[in-house]
């Protein structure tokens, strides 16, 4: 059951007080150009708007009546063959318009209206592909659109919204965009949605073109990876629910690391070995050899096999718009003769990979536009591990060349992963003079930019350390910059990979809010963070949000420390989950601040206020990182019994908010943890 409040205009602005309270006397150093550093824990932005986004708003009045007293004349006109997209657009406009007015909106179809009705100036809202979107002549170009643009328009008394295309989220969002004109509809959580309460609006006359910055975004959190409609309403893709809606075709059931369950090792190896690494342990993940030891037969095979299974998977999901062909998550490569010549040929083990697919894709591309016109799909390769590295050089001028000007065809896009990146700083962060760069990581996405016409970029703001996902985490300095970094290098998909399990609906360390601030600059690069942050914390804390905000930014502050003491998170990292970083009164401090926050939440539960609950998980979410710190470091400083009590307490309460992994690796689960504290 999903709980709503409603948000009044003034704790809006009392919202916009406190930013200017909590940021007014911290100046912003960072306005210079290129990666310059920035002492402000609380800021993380150091970089001016990019341009080129379209996300054009006209919104005047008009005194036509839309809805009065809670009841409307206005009836939503739907195609005879709605789409999953335009039906579900309705079904979400209809049930959240009606708690917020009272008001019932009907819906009828396209063959339910006569000429007359469809020409004339009746009260209606089209949605999707209508016979009244297409009587208006509004052009809506597919290829500026994409899957995610819309338009919101008054034409006379007629509201006309759609994306641009038959299945398209386009026409989804425009519904979650028009709730949000109308009486401020905001989605934060799975839970946390905010609207106003009114029950008398007159028709706006909206003039509205918005198109994301990137036309796929997705953000692993459980909350955005597999609820497929919190996803939906906060405007995202999702990548790790199969089935009819999902944008992303999985192949043999994976989504990324594909290739072994494409081409699986336990039908192919015997009979085709030449198809896997030579040097590929017996079992396990197992990596292919992409030049099939130079044999052309072989070579051949492994293609026109890839494509067949393709072209199947293509048939079974009907609705599926993109597809990685990703190699195993391994870090080795096949070292057989025509590989090595390959590499030593290109500078990298990713020239094999781009010979294949321009082979593959050549294939895939002349079939599905023969048979599936219609439909468009965009194939991806891996940039990572021991392909990460482009197979382009630097000429005499400094400027990027492709070796043999070896090129990825079809308008295949390249997912550059670079997980080796410091993720504590942006990809802006990439001045050589400064400690922990990303040079080397800017560097190689300029060779790929010459090799792939689409780049697409998978971002890291998580860590790996042991009990990395149950202590904090600062994912905040990076955050908006690496968007905006994506924006300018033209970034077709962009993913930034969160910290929990895919099917934990929360993650500790305010993933929740990464997630939120995710779903904003993914659709805008350019939105304003302590707007958002503060916005959030306003509907996620409530009477606790002031309290909880504090504790984020003492957190964030302790991370300053910590890091100008010489952390960077990447891989190899040193942990940072160490008693020397985190003093016991420290971590004192932070458990009262939660302690304050839900003794200031307490008067609604006496109350009976339904939001009681969902304000206390988020609270008692973000107190295990210190309680769990506190048990680990500072235990012996307790009673036998008292330690307990804290084991125990912990126990429950982290069973309660739905951790279920204390760091990514399979066996890090919350189970052991309880073993090893004999609760
Ligand atoms: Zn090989």
């Amino acid at each position: 059951m999903r709980k709503h409040i409603s948000v009044k205009i003034i704790s809006i602005l009392s919202a916009f007080v406190m930013a200017i309270f909590m940021f007014a006397g911290c100046a912003d150093k960072g306005n210079g150009e290129g990666g310059s550093t920035s002492s402000n824990p609380f800021t993380t932005t150091t970089r001016g708007d990019v341009e080129g986004g379209t996300h054009i708003y006209n919104v005047g009045t008009t005194n036509e009546d839309f809805i009065t007293n809670g009841k409307t004349e206005y009836v939503v006109v739907l195609p005879d063959d709605a789409d999953y997209y335009e039906q579900t657009a309705f079904n979400e406009f209809s049930t959240f318009i009606s708690e917020a007015t009272g008001a019932v909106f009907e819906s009828v179809r396209d063959s339910e209206l006569t000429d007359e009705q469809i020409a004339g100036d009746g009260k209606y809202i089209s949605i999707g592909d209508t016979a009244i979107f297409r009587a208006a002549n509004i052009a809506l170009d597919k290829s500026e659109f994409g899957d995610g643009g819309f338009i919101i328009k008054t034409v006379g008394k007629k509201i006309i919204l759609t994306g641009a295309t038959q299945y398209s989220t386009g026409t989804l969002y425009a519904v979650y965009e028009l709730l949000h004109q109308l009486v401020n509809f905001e989605v934060y959580t799975a839970d946390v949605i905010t609207y106003d309460t009114v029950s008398t609006i007159k028709l706006p006359a909206f003039d509205i073109k918005d198109i994301p910055d990137f036309p796929w975004r997705v953000v692993n959190t459980g909350m955005t990876c597999t609820d497929t409609t919190t996803a939906s309403r906060m405007r995202m893709n999702y990548n790790r629910s199969p089935g009819s809606t999902t944008f992303q075709m999985t192949l043999g059931g994976a989504t990324h690391h594909t290739m072994q369950h494409l081409i699986p090792a336990a039908d192919y190896r015997e009979s085709n070995p030449e198809w896997f690494a030579k040097n590929a342990p017996e079992s396990g993940e197992i990596q292919h050899c992409y030049t099939c030891r130079g044999d052309e037969l072989q070579f051949k095979l492994f293609v026109g096999t890839t494509v067949e299974k393709l072209k199947a998977e293509t048939i079974a999901q009907p609705n599926a718009k993109f597809a990685n062909l990703g190699q195993a998550d391994m870090p080795y490569w096949c070292n057989c003769d025509e590989c090595t010549e390959v590499r030593e040929t290109y500078g990298a083990n990713s020239a094999a990979v781009i010979l294949w697919m321009n082979e593959v894709s050549e294939q895939y591309y002349a079939w599905l536009n023969e048979e599936y016109p219609e439909r468009d799909v965009t194939l991806s390769i891996f940039a990572y591990h021991d392909t990460t590295e482009a197979p382009a050089v630097k000429d005499a001028n400094g400027e990027y060349q492709a070796v043999n000007g070896l090129h990825l065809e079809n308008g295949v896009t390249v997912m550059y992963a670079p997980i080796e990146a410091n993720r504590i700083d942006s990809m802006y962060y990439d001045d050589t003079n400064l400690p922990d760069n990303n040079s080397r990581y800017t560097e190689i996405l300029k060779g790929w930019q010459v090799v792939a016409d689409s780049i697409s970029l998978w971002i890291y703001g998580t860590n790996y350390a042991t009990d990395a996902w149950i202590t904090p985490y600062n994912a905040f300095n990076a955050i908006q910059d690496n968007y905006k970094f994506a924006k300018e290098n033209n970034v077709y998909w962009f993913q930034y990979q969160r910290r929990n399990s895919n099917s934990d609906k929360n993650g500790v360390g305010f993933m929740n809010l990464a997630a939120y601030l995710d779903s904003k600059f993914g659709w805008n690069v350019n939105a304003d963070y302590n707007t958002l942050v503060n916005n959030y914390f306003n509907a996620v804390y409530g009477p606790a949000a002031q309290t909880m905000l504090g504790y984020f930014n003492a957190l964030r502050a302790q991370f300053a420390v910590i890091e100008n003491n010489g952390y960077f998170s990447r891989m190899g990292e040193t942990n940072y989950v160490e008693a020397e970083y985190w003093p016991e009164p420290l971590l004192k401090q932070y458990i009262a601040m939660c302690d304050k926050a839900l003794a200031e939440i307490e008067p609604l539960r006496e109350s009976g206020d339904a939001m009681y609950d969902i304000y206390k998980e988020q609270i008692v979410l973000e107190s295990i990182g210190p309680r769990f710190m506190l048990i680990e470091f500072y235990g012996l400083n307790y009673h036998q019994s008292e330690l307990l009590e804290m084991k125990t307490e912990f126990k429950s309460d982290i069973i309660d908010v739905g951790i279920t992994q204390t760091a990514e690796i399979a066996t890090a689960t919350v189970g052991e943890l309880y073993k090893k504290w004999g609760v």
